[in-house]
């Protein structure tokens, strides 16, 4: 099985962001936004695709080097701001 790693990175850093950044407190988190965060994000981020059975994803998070965490979490963080700012719905 071939999973885009970076797509378990992004929603782990999304919900830790939206959980403790007191700036994004009263930002819309329905699953339409996040979705549309996560694709945003994801879209500017390279894939990282690791081969994996199931339940064994999370042994890999700590291959990935410190500084492309740092890239994702801008990325993560300017998806939420241009998704929050406009959100695709009423
Ligand atoms: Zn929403």
């Amino acid at each position: 099985m071939i999973v885009n790693y970076m797509e378990e990175i992004v929603r782990d850093y999304l919900k830790n962001i939206l959980k403790t950044d007191p700036m994004y407190t009263d930002i819309c988190k329905c699953e339409h936004c996040l979705d549309d965060i996560m694709a945003k994000a994801l879209n500017n981020l390279k894939p990282y695709y690791i081969t994996t059975k199931k339940g064994e994803i999370f042994a890999e998070y700590s291959s990935l080097e410190t500084q492309h965490h740092a890239e994702v979490i801008l990325e993560v963080v300017k998806a939420i701001e241009f998704v929050s700012k406009k959100p695709n719905h009423q």
